[in-house]
Formats: C-alpha cells, structure tokens, sequence
C-alpha cells in the first residue's frame, strides 16, 4: 500500500493518523509519508522511496540506524526474555556508565521515556525542597506532564497551554524567556522561599535550535543555589548529542538534576533522571517520594543503550561537527543565494537554519521566522529525497552514520529548490 492509502486508513484509526502530533505533517502543509525500514542514514517508505533523514528519531539514531552493535546487543538481550518486572545485570551496567560519563549523576532511576523522566525529576524536586513551584522557559519542551504544559500571555500571567489541563496546576509553573536571566531572578525576589526548581534545556531544541547566550547557565546555577531551589538540566536532546558528556560537560556547569531520553535508548523507549545520592536518597522505597515503572529498566533498552553507550564513545564528536557545521553554512548559503534571509545556530551535530533576517535567542524570535518559506523547502527537499523535520521550529540532527556522499546529495538537492 502507498503512503496516501496508509494515511488515510490511519486517519479512521489514530486522530490526525498519528500517535505524536508533529508527525502529521500539518506544519509544513503535507501529508506524512509512512517509513518501512531504516539503515544508516537512510529511510526507506512503504513505495521505496529512499531519504536521507535529518530527523533520526527525533534525535535517538545518533549513531544511525541499526548500528550493528546496538542490533546485535538488543537481539541478544531478546534471547534472554524481554521483560523480567524484577532486577536485571542490564541497568546496573548502563547506570555505571551513564554515571562514569555524566559524573554528576551519581544515582538515577530509569523510566521509559523523556516525559517520564521530567515528570519524575519535577516531583522529586518537590518532594525534596517542600516546596511547589517550578520556573520553565518558554518555548522549552519538557514532555506533556501537566505542569510543563504552560504558555503565557505575558512572562507574569500563567495560563494552561491545552485543554485538559487545570488552571490549578500550571499556577505554580512560573515562565520566563529562554536566556532572560533578569524574569528568572524576578521570580525568585518575589517568591522564592516556594521556589522548587529551574527545568531548562541547556540548549533549546524544540523552538528550533537556541543557544544559551554567555552567563545564561551560570546565572541559573547561582540563583537556584542563593534561594535553595534545584537546578534541572533536561538533557533528553543535549545529552550524548552536545559532548560524552551532555550539555553539563560541554558547558562546564553541574545541575542538581539531569534527565535523559532519546539517545540513551538507542531507539528503544528509554528515560532516566538522576543526580547526588543525597538527592536521589529520597526516592522511594529508601525515601518517600514514590515513582514506578512496570517496563523500567527493560533489558532489552537497556542492552541497546549501553551498546550505543559505548560505541559513542569510538566516535569523534569533534569531527562530525566540523562536517556538520560545513553542510549548515553551505546550506545556508545556498538560500540566501536565492534571495531567502537566513539565521543558522548550530552546535555539534544538530542545527536550525531559520528562515528570518534576525538573530534568534528566545521564542518571540523564533516565532517570527517564515513558515510558508519552510514548507516550501521541506516539500521540495522531501520530493528529492532528504528527510527534515517537519516543522521549522526543530532540530536537523546528523549522526555518524551521514557520509560525505549524504551531505553532497543535500545540499545538490537544496540547490534545486525554488520560492
Ligand atoms: C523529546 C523531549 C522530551 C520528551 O521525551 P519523550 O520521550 O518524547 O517523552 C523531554 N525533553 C526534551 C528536551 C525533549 O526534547
């Protein structure tokens, strides 16, 4: 069956075809192609189509898709049953060395996904400072636990970002601007004895790729440390992707938290929250606050992730980002050569390339780019066969496994397109 066939089946059985929203296609005025197989780089539809993918999973794929070692890793542990609900070798071995990687997490739990993981971390957070209020920063994507699911008519004013969610709950979620440090520390002089904890991306992923502009990070740091509030760095995007050692290495600053999801996963449902055994001592069943998980800790994920664990550690991150620094600005060349203004932020292997004539630090300015203009390239680029992701407020990820040829054909590709 051919992919329109396909969607409009899925239509009668999923709302909008899909099971996460973004992959209708909507943004980018199209209909979702349906993918049959993976290896590599490259994707395959259900007409055999082949892309280039840019999207990867939405980051997990870092090292391509089915890297033999991690296939290898996964059909073993199967061979040994798939799930056990009681304590296996495979999470000790992954939490090692995810903790001799990011040494900051001392302890952890795994979840089963990057929601879970926040969902859990914010209650932790709760649960140890008594208090209940957290700051998030607009435009960052936490997971859709309530709480997170906050958007503002103002920086002040906090209203619920989706029906379904009481006004009750996203009360204690105070929001400030991504890198405005001043709304951050105006949150703690009005109320900071209720203050829970700061939950940031380190850097932003899900309002396109955002940086945190100098002092950004360390001003969270010492604010959440002057008023005794826990500094959360969700690191479900940035950890493994940004350095080894997560965005905490890359940026040289310790949260009190870090949650995990996507690459520790290695395309399995995989989440994990941890930090100082001081801190993870209060999880239950040693300290009070509960959380459980009937798949946690899944051997098969958890083979596949310590698999992808260690081959990252054979990669050279320093190069993959040299290369794919190389094919963002020869992209961005290439519109602007068609008359497009462009504003490219990029770190290690993940870029946005914005179609807007201004910097972009928070979600203002990332609102502000031109979506028509990015439809318009991600059906032409799709038509060729290159895979992005659909919405122009996302990453583009490359991983190990892009050759030189990938770049090439992209940016041939990128050279046909018209506006
Ligand atoms: C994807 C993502 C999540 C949610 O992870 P899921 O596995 O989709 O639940 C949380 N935080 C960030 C930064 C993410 O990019």
């Amino acid at each position: 069956m051919d992919s329109k066939t396909l969607y409009a089946k899925a239509q009668t059985l999923m709302p909008g075809g899909v099971n996460s929203p973004l992959r209708a296609c909507r943004y980018v005025n199209a209909e979702p192609v349906f993918i049959d197989r993976a290896k590599g780089a490259r994707m395959w539809d259900v007409e055999g189509r082949e892309y280039i993918d840019y999207v990867l999973s939405w980051g997990p794929m870092i090292l391509g898709h089915q890297d033999p070692a991690v296939s290898e890793a996964a059909h073993r542990a199967v061979d040994h049953g798939s799930s056990f609900g009681a304590p296996c070798y495979g999470e000790i071995a992954l939490a090692e060395e995810i903790s001799k990687l990011i040494p900051s997490m001392e302890m952890m739990r795994m979840v089963s996904s990057g929601t879970e993981a926040t969902m859990s971390a914010l209650r932790l957070a709760r649960g140890y400072t008594g208090r209940s209020k957290l700051i998030k920063f607009i435009g960052n994507y936490h997971g859709h636990n309530d709480a997170f699911l906050a958007a503002a008519g103002s920086a002040a004013a906090t209203v619920p970002g989706t029906p379904g969610v009481p006004e009750e709950i996203v009360r204690h979620t105070l929001l400030a601007q991504y890198n405005d440090l001043d709304a951050v520390r105006a949150h703690f002089e009005a109320s900071g004895d209720e203050i829970a904890c700061v939950i940031v991306e380190p850097m932003a992923g899900n309002m396109g790729l955002v940086l945190p502009v100098d002092g950004f990070l360390q001003g969270l740091r010492d604010l959440c440390t002057e008023y005794g509030a826990l500094l959360i760095f969700d690191e479900v995007i940035t950890g493994f992707r940004l350095a080894p050692g997560g965005a905490q290495e890359r940026f040289g600053i310790t949260p009190d938290l870090t949650t995990l999801g996507k690459i520790i996963g290695g395309g399995f449902p995989v989440g994990c929250y941890g930090g100082s055994r001081e801190i993870m001592g209060h999880m239950a069943p040693v300290g009070g606050v509960f959380q459980a998980g009937t798949l946690s800790g899944n051997p098969v994920a958890m083979a596949a992730g310590l698999a992808t664990l260690k081959r990252l550690q054979e990669c050279d991150y320093a190069a993959l980002e040299a290369r794919s620094l190389a094919l963002a600005r020869e992209l961005t060349a290439i519109m602007e050569s068609k008359g497009q203004s462009v504003y490219l932020a990029t770190m290690a292997s993940a870029f946005t390339m914005y179609f807007s004539d201004r910097p972009v630090t928070n979600m203002i300015e990332s609102g502000k780019s031109d979506s028509g203009a990015y439809a318009a390239y991600w059906q032409q680029m799709l038509a060729q066969g290159i895979y992005l992701a659909p919405a122009g407020f996302e990453c583009a990820f490359t991983s190990f496994a892009h050759t030189d040829e990938d770049f090439e054909k992209t940016l041939e590709a990128a050279r046909k397109v018209r506006f």
